[in-house]
């Protein structure tokens, strides 16, 4: 591990958690830890369901399956077309929950229309949804037992650690109650013994939460909707989100970069933030799920 110092780059205002460089660092311990259990005969394996032809879902399978091969992982991939049945599907997560070289299992979502998206989670088994979407993991991650979070909420606390910031006793708000991003991350900090709030779409007086808090997760899908002024003095603040904007280039977060860094104490920039840790933490699930079979 680095050194945290190293870790930081300074910003005018606030410190930026770079997700970059942690994620980068986290891809090279899951190569070390693949390698291990290669030398023990035992090839980790993910395998990945793609149903039909939705053009930015080949592109994060593709980003996946290229993090595999630069970590020693093997993807093994269960391509179906778009008009694949229910039945269809889940058989092909149900071969992968039967296969010993598979231990993690990755359903890109969202699936095409008319598929029950939550009936294929639930058929991965609990211990290879690496993804964490299956409703055993998120009932798992409540009663707190051991369980996969989704990589994005796991992604978040990774690099909160990294920077070694403190959440027990903390006031914490998460702007979004989604089952991948929202949810989960409340779920993380609250296991972490923060004073956690969760905000949504009916939150009455969303700044008067915002501003209260000493950690602030922005999971909202609503480009540059949280600003300086809705930010505590001194606050962490973790941006989910990327979304674009006509005639704009690149992506924007769902903070409004600018004026939220010169209240915040550290904040992830949009990119290079949480994007980058969400399939780091695919791998280094899948790593983990991996080791848990060999016990
Ligand atoms: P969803 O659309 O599923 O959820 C958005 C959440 O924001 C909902 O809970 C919604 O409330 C809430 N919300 C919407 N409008 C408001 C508002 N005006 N005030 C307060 N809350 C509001 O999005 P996701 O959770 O999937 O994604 C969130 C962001 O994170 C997006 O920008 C997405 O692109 C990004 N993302 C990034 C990933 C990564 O790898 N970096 C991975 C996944 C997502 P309600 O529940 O009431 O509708």
């Amino acid at each position: 591990m680095q050194a945290t110092e190293n870790l930081i780059s300074q910003t005018t205002g606030a410190q930026l958690l770079d997700g970059k460089v942690t994620a980068q660092r986290i891809r090279e311990e899951v190569t070390q830890g693949t390698a291990l259990l290669r030398e023990r005969g035992v090839t980790v394996g993910l395998g990945v369901v793609l149903v039909g032809d939705d053009p930015a879902s080949h592109v994060y399978v593709g980003m996946k399956e290229r993090a595999c091969r630069e970590t020693g992982i093997v993807s093994i991939s269960s391509r179906l077309p778009a008009n694949a049945t229910q039945e269809q599907v889940l058989s092909a997560v149900r071969e992968l929950n039967e296969r010993p070289d598979v231990h993690g299992i990755l359903v890109q979502h969202p699936l095409p229309h008319g598929l029950d998206e939550d009936e294929v989670f639930a058929t991965i088994a609990p211990h290879k949804d690496v993804d964490g979407v299956g409703a055993v993991s998120m009932g798992r991650l409540i009663a707190d037992q051991p369980a996969f979070a989704a990589c994005t909420a796991a992604g978040i606390i990774e690099l909160l650690d990294a920077y070694n910031i403190e959440v027990k006793g903390r006031e914490c708000v998460v702007v979004g109650r989604s089952l991948i991003v929202g949810k989960p991350a409340a779920l993380l900090l609250l296991r972490k013994h923060g004073t956690v709030t969760i905000c949504h779409s009916r939150t009455q007086d969303l700044a008067f939460h915002t501003r209260r808090a000493d950690i602030l997760i922005a999971a909202i899908g609503k480009a540059e909707f949280i600003t300086g002024d809705m930010i505590k003095e001194g606050a962490v603040v973790v941006d989910a989100g990327y979304n674009r904007i006509e005639g704009r280039k690149g992506d924007v977060g769902d903070v409004q970069f600018e004026s939220a860094r010169e209240r915040a104490s550290f904040i992830t920039p949009v990119p290079g933030g949480v994007g980058p840790m969400t399939i780091a933490m695919l791998m280094k699930q899948t790593l983990q799920a991996a080791q848990n079979s060999q016990k």
